[in-house]
C-alpha cells in the first residue's frame, strides 16, 4: 500500500510499504478513506525528530471503512464506516473508566514513561503506525473506534478523530463562566475551531493569530479578532483595552511550540520566561526580540483568578514557565491531549445538516494521498489558504 513516511526534518515521502495485517486478536484493519494533516504532524515535521525513525508512517486523524477484524472483536462487523480517535485505549482500565482515554494503563508507553499510545507519533508514544495511509491496523479496536452513519461525506465526521474534540476539550477545560469571555490564541485548525465552539456556547471569543487568511476566516464566523503582526506580538494590552481593562475570563492556547526564529530569540525567551512580565518585556525589548511563546501571552491576557487552557502542545524544560506571576494572579491551568471518546456524545448532536459549527467546508484542501509532501509544505508554511488539509487515499 502507500503511506506518507517520515525521512527527516521537512522531508515526507510516499512509499510503498507492506499492507498491514491483524497482529492480536483484538485488533481490526481499515481501508482508509480520509485522513488529515494536524498542527501535531508538524511538531514531528519539523523539532521531534529525534524521536522518529525513517520510514514510519505519519497520521492519526484517519476514518474509513473496516475491512478485517481480529478474533476477539465484537463491536466491529466488516464494512462498518468507523472514525479512528488518534488515541489507542483499551476502555475498561482504571483511567479509561474515568474517560481519561490519553492515560489508559493498558497502552501507556511505558518505556519512554508517556501516556497512551497514539497513532503515527514517533517513539515517544509506542511507534505505533499512523493512519495516513491506504490501510491501518487500529489495536483494541473494540474501544478505538467511533461508529459513524452512512450518507453524509467524510468531511462530516472525519474531525472527530482529534479536531472536535480537542477543541471541544480545550474550551471544557478553559472553564469559562457562562456569559463569559474567552481568547484563543491561535486560530490553527484547532484555535479555529475552539471559537467555534466557544461562540455557538455563547462566549464572547476573541482569536489571536498572525496570519491574515486564519484570522479572517474567524471574522467570517463573527468572531473577534486581534492581530498579532500589529502588536509586536505583545497582545495583553489589546486584550485588556477590550474587557474592560481586566482581560478575559479565559483563555485557551492553541499554538504550543511553533518553530520560534534564531537560536537567540528562543534563548531569549527562555531567559524572559524566568523573570516576572514586568521585567521581561523590557528584557525582551532589548533583546531585540518580538514575540514570547503563546503560554507567555496567555498567563499576561487571562483576567486575575482566570483559567488557561493549554491544547498546544509544549515540549520538557525548553519552556520554562513564569510561575511567579502565575501564582500572584492565581491563574488555574488544565492541559493535556483529548479524551477523544469523553466528548463524542456532546460533539454528535453538532455534526448535522444544519452545521452549526461548519465541519462540511471546514478544510481548506483535500488533496491526494500521494500529494502528502506538497500537502505539508503549504500547511506549515501557512501557504495558499491552507488551514486544514484531508488526504485521501
Ligand atoms: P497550527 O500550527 O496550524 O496552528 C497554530 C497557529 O498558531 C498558527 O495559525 C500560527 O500562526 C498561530 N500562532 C503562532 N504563534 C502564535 C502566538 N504567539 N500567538 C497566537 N497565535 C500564534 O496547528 P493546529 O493543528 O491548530 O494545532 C495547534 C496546537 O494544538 C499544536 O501545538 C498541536 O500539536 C496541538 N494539538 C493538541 C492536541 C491535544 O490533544 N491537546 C490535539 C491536536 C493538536
Ligand atoms: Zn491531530
Ligand atoms: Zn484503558
Amino acid at each position: 500500500m502507500r503511506a506518507v513516511t517520515w525521512h527527516g526534518k521537512r522531508d515526507v515521502r510516499v512509499d510503498n510499504v507492506p499492507d498491514p495485517t491483524i497482529q492480536d486478536p483484538t485488533d481490526a484493519i481499515i481501508e482508509v478513506t480520509s485522513t488529515n494533516i494536524c498542527g501535531s504532524d508538524l511538531h514531528l515535521y519539523e523539532v521531534l525528530g529525534p524521536f522518529m525513525n525513517v520510514g514510519d508512517i505519519l497520521g492519526h486523524e484517519p476514518m474509513g471503512i473496516v475491512r478485517e477484524v481480529g478474533s476477539a472483536v465484537s463491536t466491529l462487523a466488516v464494512g462498518d464506516r468507523i472514525v479512528v480517535p488518534f488515541q489507542i485505549s483499551c476502555g475498561s482500565c482504571f483511567m479509561c473508566d474515568q474517560s481519561l482515554y490519553t492515560q489508559c494503563e493498558t497502552t501507556q508507553v511505558r518505556e519512554t514513561g508517556m501516556g497512551a499510545a497514539l497513532f503515527g507519533y514517533s517513539e515517544l508514544y509506542g511507534s505505533v503506525p499512523g493512519g495516513q495511509a491506504q490501510y491501518l491496523r487500529v489495536p483494541h479496536a473494540d474501544f478505538t473506534h467511533i461508529k459513524v452513519p452512512e450518507g453524509p461525506s467524510d468531511e462530516r465526521f472525519v474531525y472527530l478523530s482529534d479536531v472536535l474534540p480537542t477543541a471541544w476539550q480545550a474550551v471544557q477545560y478553559a472553564g469559562v463562566p457562562e456569559g463569559g469571555s474567552l481568547t484563543v490564541l491561535g486560530l490553527g485548525p484547532i484555535g479555529d475551531m475552539a471559537a467555534r465552539i466557544g461562540a455557538h456556547l455563547g462566549y464572547r471569543v476573541i482569536g489571536v493569530d498572525r496570519v491574515p487568511e486564519r484570522l479572517e476566516r474567524a471574522r467570517a464566523r463573527g468572531i473577534e479578532t486581534v492581530d498579532l503582526r500589529a502588536h509586536g506580538g505583545q497582545v495583553g494590552d489589546v486584550v485588556r483595552e477590550l474587557t474592560d481593562g481586566r482581560g478575559t475570563d479565559s483563555v485557551v492556547d492553541a499554538v504550543g511550540m511553533e518553530a520560534h526564529g534564531s537560536p537567540v530569540a528562543k534563548a531569549a525567551q527562555q531567559v524572559a520566561g524566568l523573570l516576572p512580565d514586568a521585567l521581561a518585556k523590557p528584557f525582551m525589548e532589548k533583546a531585540g526580540v518580538d514575540r514570547l511563546d503563546a503560554v507567555y501571552s496567555a498567563v499576561d491576557i487571562v483576567r486575575r483568578g482566570g483559567t488557561i487552557s493549554l491544547s498546544g502542545v509544549y515540549g520538557g524544560a525548553a519552556d520554562p514557565m513564569p510561575m511567579m506571576t502565575m501564582f500572584d494572579k492565581q491563574i488555574q491551568l488544565r492541559m493535556g491531549q483529548a479524551n477523544v471518546k469523553k466528548w463524542v456524545d456532546d460533539i454528535m448532536p453538532l455534526l448535522t445538516d444544519d452545521d452549526p459549527l461548519g465541519v462540511d467546508d471546514f478544510a481548506t484542501h483535500t488533496l491526494p494521498l500521494t500529494q502528502a509532501p506538497h500537502a505539508y509544505e503549504i500547511f506549515q508554511k501557512k501557504q495558499d489558504g491552507a488551514v486544514k488539509v484531508i488526504l485521501r487515499p
